[in-house]
């Protein structure tokens, strides 16, 4: 038996320090299920994975009030497989893929819940929509017609960098992008638009200083 129990200290650490309204994701991509074990005893109930087929398996081995985020890259051919469990997926980077999501959640009975990809960071290999395409996607209303998903909010990754102001200024301005869309798009009482999606292991802090609702850590949790 490994010992995990470094694991389940970070995890204590980091929720014990975040301020209310914050959600811990502890990012378990690559790490095996006894190391989310560790975590889920420690209290942690989401995680987050970045292949359709690892979260499938996780979640087939794990208890089963584990909540599940999908975060990375999702290809069209994959949604089937996490339509029936996935808690929420952060990385809709097109139309196109929302209205895929939409027609798995039909055959499954269900509404699942999504966040807006923003590509902000200066690296040109992150996927998202650039801001404007990203309003220009929401006042053509067609999305208002997906009865089968629900646009919760927004995900971003900032650049990779140790230039902390940039970092403060992508996340500054991916904030108030959310509030532009929450206010001109998704007002209505009946819309839950609430959820901001950005912090990793090495900027969070920033993160939760710019809005941040819900922070992604892989690394400084489950790498020793
Ligand atoms: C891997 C990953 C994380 C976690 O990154 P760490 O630096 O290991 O904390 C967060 N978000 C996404 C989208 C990722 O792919």
């Amino acid at each position: 038996m490994k010992d995990n129990g470094y694991i389940g200290e970070r995890i204590k650490r980091i929720n014990a320090a975040l301020p209310d309204g914050v959600t811990l994701i502890a990012v378990s991509k690559y790490h095996p299920a006894e190391s989310v074990q560790a975590a889920y005893e420690a209290g942690q109930r989401d995680f987050g994975e970045s292949k359709a087929q690892d979260l499938v398996k996780k979640q087939q081995e794990l208890p089963a009030d584990i909540r599940w985020h999908f975060i990375g890259h999702l290809q069209s051919n994959k949604i089937k497989y996490i339509a029936p469990f996935v808690h929420l997926i952060h990385s809709i980077d097109s139309y196109r893929l929302l209205q895929e999501v939409d027609r798995h959640g039909a055959k499954n009975g269900r509404r699942i819940p999504c966040l807006l990809q923003i590509h902000i960071a200066k690296e040109d290999t992150k996927f998202g929509f650039t801001p404007d395409e990203c309003i220009s996607m929401l006042q053509d209303s067609a999305w208002r017609t997906l009865q089968n998903i629900e646009i919760r909010g927004v995900m971003c990754m900032a650049s990779n960098t140790d230039d902390l102001e940039l970092i403060r200024e992508e996340f500054a301005a991916v904030q108030r992008l959310f509030l532009e869309m929450k206010e001109r798009f998704f007002n209505d009482e009946k819309n839950r638009f609430d959820i901001m999606s950005a912090g990793m292991s090495d900027d969070y802090p920033i993160a939760i200083e710019q809005g941040s609702t819900h922070i992604r850590i892989g690394s400084g949790i489950f790498c020793k």
